[in-house]
């Protein structure tokens, strides 16, 4: 089952990217793994796939323990201040960075560690309430503090879209942040890049592919619903 919903989501990307004139290994697919058992991450692990994304800190570093460690381990949940001592040994990217005082606790935590951080700047570009991250203007505000950083590295930007039932609907909102991304690159920051475009998930990563996303991020439609009761 989620080997055969593996291969029909790389199925998609590769016929979206063809569509459009993308190279497919321009995207990474990150298979969203929270809830999910490690069983179900080790049959994705068995077909090749070495990216996983989660938004609880403890659950990724548990199944960072006891996984393999070719895995690389996206954060892409609301985080925590006190909880970033503990991604130093366990993200591969950050997603999530979406305030100054998170960007000051990376810095220090990764100094502390003798590490980089790698990160992504969320943006709530539909300005939905019920969301976090920076808005389109916002962001641009704590740009010039960011590059004094010396253990943060910023590489992109990443959204998550409004839930909806007609993926064509959040094209605006993938084209904004890629709009978005023109604009910061252009002003050549030090200290930031924006190579990586996080957006996309189950209902709409097509489109998000379509619009320039780089990394997607695809739960449902590789592990099957996820129930929160148990
Ligand atoms: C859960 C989650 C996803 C995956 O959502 P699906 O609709 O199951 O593909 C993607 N991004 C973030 C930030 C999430 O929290």
């Amino acid at each position: 089952m989620i080997a055969e919903n593996i291969k029909k989501v790389r199925e998609n990307i590769e016929e979206t990217c063809k569509k459009v004139g993308r190279d497919s290994k321009e995207v990474t697919l990150i298979c969203v793994s929270k809830t999910k058992p490690e069983s179900d991450i080790i049959e994705a692990y068995n077909v090749g796939e070495r990216n996983f994304g989660e938004n609880k800190v403890q659950e990724m570093c548990e199944k960072h323990d006891d996984l393999n460690d070719d895995i690389r381990w996206h954060m892409i949940g609301h985080l925590q201040r006190n909880k970033v001592k503990y991604l130093t040994d366990s993200a591969y990217l950050i997603h999530s960075v979406d305030s100054k005082r998170l960007l000051e606790q990376i810095e220090k935590e990764y100094e502390k560690a003798g590490k980089e951080a790698h990160v992504l700047l969320e943006i709530n570009v539909a300005l939905e309430d019920s969301k976090f991250g920076y808005t389109c203007e916002s962001v641009i505000e704590d740009l010039p503090f960011i590059e004094t950083l010396k253990h943060v590295k910023v590489v992109g930007l990443m959204t998550v879209a409004p839930y909806t039932d007609n993926p064509e609907d959040n094209r605006k909102y993938f084209r904004k942040l890629k709009e978005l991304s023109v604009d910061i690159e252009s002003k050549k920051y030090n200290n930031i890049s924006m190579d990586e475009l996080s957006m996309g998930m189950t209902g709409d990563y097509m489109i998000a592919i379509e619009e320039g996303a780089t990394l997607v991020r695809v739960g449902t439609g590789i592990f099957g619903n996820r129930n929160y009761n148990v």
